[in-house]
């Protein structure tokens, strides 16, 4: 008897990515014509490399998009006093829909503080815990600001038609920003969810279970691919650099392009999962090109969202 293996699925983050700003540059026209542009005002706080590659890739997908924005990049030295300052002035102004403090901040700032001091009807980074609370409380998704690397993984399973309600979805990892979140729109989607984090007990054994399996852990190939039930949907959250040989022979023998990029800069983007899991999966999104590639589409959707939300 013959038995016919399907290959995985590659969820693509990049062409969903630019399918939802692609519909932003519509939703913008339409904002337009109703008499406002959507704005985002940014704030970069000192010199971090990393922060300021983010921020302008921001900056720049507003400009793509027709959203106004600005930045605000006051230096290192600057005090919590004067950042509710700033963000206060930012609350009050009408053309500006959205502000995003850029994370993480210097060690002196109260970042909780911080983040609390931005209205949440501005709150494009859905960190606010009024709008965590709204999540939580099942609201839907069109009408809350939500985080957005959460989001994007729910844009991704339903635009991939991935089936969510009454499937088992197990997630690892708890932050605030991606564990949490993603296992309360799955929760609101209808599907039953096991969060697991660092104490859990036998792993392996729950995630086996898992129709849907969200890995947001920032631990290079921690799923293998015993911990995954064949054909799986696996959403790898985790961006990692391994910088060993010992890692790239691991994770990506015989892989040329891998080797290359790896002679090249020294190391290589990879997520929580082992390709080998990917292997035995039904769906899954790669690193990079998954879910990495929706986050700055849904910021963008949720200035846009904030706008339209604020008016209505
Ligand atoms: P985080 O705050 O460090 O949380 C990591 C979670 O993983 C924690 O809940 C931790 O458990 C759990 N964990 C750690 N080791 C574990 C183990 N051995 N077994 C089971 N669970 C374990 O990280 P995060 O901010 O959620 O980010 C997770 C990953 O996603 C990182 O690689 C990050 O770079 C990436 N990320 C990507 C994007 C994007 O693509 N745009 C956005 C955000 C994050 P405890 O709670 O018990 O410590």
């Amino acid at each position: 008897m013959s038995s016919i293996v399907k290959s995985p699925l590659l969820l693509d983050g990049i062409a969903i990515a630019s399918q939802i700003k692609s519909e932003l540059v519509e939703k913008v026209a339409a904002a337009r014509s109703r008499g406002y542009t959507p704005g985002l005002a940014v704030i970069l706080v000192g010199e971090v490399p990393a922060s300021q590659i983010y921020v302008r890739s921001k900056v720049k997908a507003c400009g793509e998009l027709g959203i106004y924005s600005e930045m605000h990049t006051p230096p290192a030295s600057i005090t919590t006093e004067e950042l509710l300052e700033l963000v206060a002035s930012l609350n009050a102004r009408e053309e500006i829909d959205g502000i995003l403090i850029q994370l993480p901040l210097p060690a002196h700032v109260d970042t909780s503080r911080l983040l609390e001091a931005v209205a949440p009807t501005k709150d494009v980074d859905g960190f606010h815990p009024i709008n965590a609370g709204r999540l939580l409380s099942g609201s839907p998704l069109e009408e809350i600001l939500a985080p957005c690397t959460p989001a994007g993984i729910m844009e991704v399973l339903q635009r991939s038609d991935i089936p969510i309600r009454g499937q088992r979805a197990v997630v690892i990892g708890r932050s605030n920003i991606v564990g949490k979140p993603i296992a309360a729109m799955l929760i609101n989607a209808s599907a039953t969810v096991t969060v697991c984090h660092s104490q859990t007990a036998d792993l392996a054994a729950i995630t086996r279970e898992a129709d849907i399996l969200v890995a947001a852990i920032g631990r290079a190939g921690l799923v293998t691919a015993d911990m995954v039930r064949p054909g799986a949907t696996i959403v790898d959250v985790g961006m990692n650099r391994i910088t060993t040989e010992e890692e790239l022979q691991r994770f990506f023998p015989g892989n040329a392009s891998r080797r290359a990029a790896f002679d090249k800069h020294g190391s290589t983007l990879m997520g929580d999962v082992d390709p080998a899991a990917f292997a035995i999966s039904g769906a899954y999104t790669p690193v990079p090109g998954g879910v990495g590639a929706l986050t700055i589409a849904m910021l963008m959707a949720n200035t846009v969202k904030a706008a339209r939300l604020r008016r209505s």
